[in-house]
């Protein structure tokens, strides 16, 4: 079968590595000429509004996915007129506006943190106001990682945000004194049915993701994460891979984001349950049975931004697992990440803590608040 993917970036590869052993070949599309996922599949260099290249990509391959959530919905529509894309435009759309993405959230009974929406500076204030500082000002569409953003702590936080984000759509968003973040990432088939992975604690530095362990929580967090999904996923009638982000406070959980696509949390997926979540996609949109969630060893993974650590001591500790994207590197730009795996949470310290020193940077002092 012929897969069709928009955006060709890391996680198009790790698609395509995913799929060729399924017997699946790949045509990818994306405006960069040298994107990652070409060295899997065919690269068609188009621009992702380019309506002539999406005929192109249509004529090549029999359904059609994502990689990347800022896919014009527009052109995934066109697409789907032609091939089945999954996840839905509809569910692709519903994630590309933070403000309309916390109203459905809402509308079905699930909890996010408080939000206004600030479309002139009256709005900021008045949404200050009403829920004080300090609040997260937020572009509505296009942010990711931290981008996009500003904590406002007082006044002079406010103009500084102003003058950086007020020519843009915007929401406020009560800042979440959280105790933990985690996310979810579950996957349903064409026939519906649906399988979870363990919640992933995630740590994040400058609002880009640093580390993620897999598993740990209770059996009542991650059923009621598990109860949220399960209701967005039908709400979506979705198909593929869903992730939620989630804050921790006073042990309930807040959404803060949906992502409807294969997410850099579930990488530790791919050394540590039966099915990861790139196979797990694919099994999904080409209709084919749907492989085990069970983790197989307790997981964590580090993610290499802006620069490499050294591969080959790394390799040199048990249970590290290497994943260089084949990008270059630029300072804040996700270039590789690294899997550890053990037999016991014992063993994953161990290692864990092995690989954090030879990583060096901020690694040793995150996994203190882990272990
Ligand atoms: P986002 O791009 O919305 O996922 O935000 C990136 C990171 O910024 C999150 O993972 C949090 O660490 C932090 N963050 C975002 N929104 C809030 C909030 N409302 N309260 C506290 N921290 C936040």
């Amino acid at each position: 079968m012929r897969v069709g993917v928009l955006g060709a970036g890391q996680l198009g590869r790790m698609m395509g590595l995913a799929g060729i052993p399924l017997g699946l070949n790949f045509t990818f599309l994306d405006p960069a000429s040298d994107a990652c996922a070409a060295s899997v599949g065919r690269l068609i260099h188009a621009d992702f509004d380019d309506a002539d290249a999406f005929c192109r990509l249509a004529a090549c391959v029999d359904v059609a996915t994502f990689d990347f959530e800022n896919v014009p919905q527009r052109s995934a529509q066109v697409l789907q007129k032609i091939r089945p894309v999954y996840p839905s435009p509809e569910a692709l759309g519903a994630c590309q506006d933070r403000l309309h993405e916390k109203d459905l959230l809402s509308s079905l009974g699930i909890a996010v943190p408080a939000y206004f929406p600030v479309n002139s500076r009256p709005d900021l204030l008045a949404g200050l106001e009403k829920h004080a500082y300090p609040g997260v000002l937020k572009t509505r569409r296009l942010g990711y990682d931290g981008k996009g953003q500003v904590i406002i702590r007082d006044q002079e936080d406010l103009e500084r945000a102003w003058q950086k984000l007020g020519d843009f759509e915007l929401i406020l968003e009560a800042f979440v004194p959280f105790e933990q973040e985690c996310s979810l990432i579950g996957v349903r088939g064409i026939d519906g049915k649906i399988k979870f992975w363990s919640l992933t604690r995630n740590l994040h530095v400058d609002g880009i993701l640093m580390v993620s362990r897999a598993g740990g929580f209770d059996d009542a967090l991650q059923l009621t994460a598990e109860d949220i999904m399960r209701r967005l996923m039908d709400h979506f009638d979705y198909v593929g891979v869903l992730t939620l982000e989630f804050f921790v406070l006073d042990g309930e959980l807040l959404v803060n984001e949906i992502a409807p696509r294969v997410h850099n949390s579930g990488h530790w997926t791919i050394e540590g349950a039966e099915t990861s979540q790139f196979e797990n996609h694919l099994r999904a949109i080409t209709g084919m049975p749907l492989g085990s969630t069970v983790m197989k060893s307790e997981a964590l993974m580090f993610n290499w931004i802006g620069q490499l650590p050294d591969r080959d001591r790394l390799l040199a500790i048990p249970g590290v697992h290497w994943h260089e994207y084949g990008k270059t590197a630029r300072p804040g730009r996700k270039i590789g990440h690294a899997s550890v795996t053990a037999g016991t949470s014992a063993g994953l310290a161990e290692n864990a803590r092995l690989a954090a020193d030879v990583a060096g940077g901020k690694f040793p002092l995150l996994l203190d608040s882990i272990f």
